[in-house]
């Protein structure tokens, strides 16, 4: 059994929460706690299930676990379980479990044989102290806020994160000077490219279309509006359906004629349709002698992207009646929602995110 460490290892956690982080496929916020549990096979027990079973009292259990909050415990050789208290608010019900899997991770359940009464006051309180930290690196990644821009906004943490007020202030207060003593530069870019897709996920007002674009203020690729705002999907949010291409937009079959042949060239040989989509927009570029001549605009586009992001411009499936212009399959999605949501499954989106 090791001695419990004098002071809260902040680099160490930080460490353990970037390795856990990739090692979990986290990509996105909020973190789903449950699906996270389920990933990693740590059963998860709500106190009234516990209190049903064994027909008890809430305040039994409670006194039982010897927490008002939650509990992991180590079964076995290698097997965790985590008991919480689902009568609390659910922000705190994440932060409790967070705080759980952080004593599993940061082996604590390993190291120190459990969360038990042995230790001295003061040991339970550094222990107390890093799973807090664990969890709050956690549901709270420090160099994704930074790159969302948002790392000391309280209120906006709070909502992407699913945190509580109290939990988000916290990370808000965060300067940049701890992130970077946490998560070094090189940490830092990893996380970002992990959560690239979630950092440039991107909606249009207009369509309700979903995409994922690097370009700052893009037009969308379905209707070619520039209402865009990043932030979390609604449940009218929504990606057209298009064309299979490859990497270089290129059909992979024909869209007019089905043939598959189509290795050579941007054309079909068959029916000589153009098979690539690419920005249909041309402007005029003009050499140094004055002459000017047409030019298309270089941009490849995905296979259900009726408008270049770029500048606006029409795609050549678009041009060609290769693809169908957004209205008509949004009208029958809007149809599809009339129908009433089920309970509880309605989400807000976040219009009022500029980005
Ligand atoms: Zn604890
Ligand atoms: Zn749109
Ligand atoms: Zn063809
Ligand atoms: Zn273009």
């Amino acid at each position: 059994m090791k001695k419990v460490p004098s002071y809260i290892r902040k680099k160490f956690v930080a460490n353990k929460v970037y390795s856990f982080l990739l090692e979990s496929k986290i990509t996105e916020l909020p973190i789903d706690i449950k699906e996270l549990c389920f990933y990693h096979d740590w059963p998860l027990h709500p106190y009234t299930s516990v209190a049903k079973h064994q027909s008890r009292s809430l305040e039994f259990v409670r006194k039982k676990l010897r927490s008002k909050d939650g509990k992991a415990y180590k079964l076995g050789t290698d097997h965790y379980e985590i008991f919480y208290d689902n009568t609390k608010p659910s922000v705190r019900q994440r932060f409790t479990i967070m705080h759980e899997i952080g004593h599993i991770v940061l082996g604590h359940l390993d190291d120190f044989n459990g969360i038990n009464n042995s230790l001295t006051k003061y040991e339970y309180k550094i222990l107390e102290g890093e799973a807090n930290l664990f969890a709050s690196l956690t549901l709270a990644p420090p160099s994704i806020l930074q790159r969302l821009g948002f790392m000391s906004d309280a209120p906006l943490i709070r909502r992407f994160c699913n945190i509580s007020s109290e939990a988000s202030r916290y990370a808000s207060e965060r300067t940049e000077a701890q992130i970077r003593a946490l998560f070094p530069s090189h940490m830092s870019q990893t996380l970002i490219t992990l959560f690239h897709d979630y950092i440039h996920r991107k909606h249009c007002r207009v369509c309700k279309g979903a995409f994922i674009s690097e370009l700052e203020k893009p037009h969308c690729p379905y209707c070619g509006s520039k209402a865009i705002y990043w932030g979390r999907k609604s449940n009218m949010s929504k990606i057209y359906e298009g064309i299979e291409v490859d990497e270089t937009s290129k059909a992979l079959v024909c869209p007019i004629c089905e043939n598959n042949e189509l290795q050579d060239g941007d054309f079909c040989p068959i029916c000589s349709i153009s098979v690539v989509n690419q920005c249909g927009k041309m402007s005029l570029d003009t050499d140094f002698h004055g002459n000017s001549w047409p030019t298309p605009c270089p941009v490849s586009l995905k296979g259900n992207y009726r408008y270049c992001p770029q500048c606006g411009g029409k795609s050549t499936f678009l041009i060609n009646g290769l693809l169908k212009t957004w209205k008509g399959e949004y009208y029958k999605k809007l149809e599809q929602a009339e129908a009433p949501p089920p309970f509880g499954s309605e989400v807000l989106p976040d219009e009022d995110i500029p980005f």
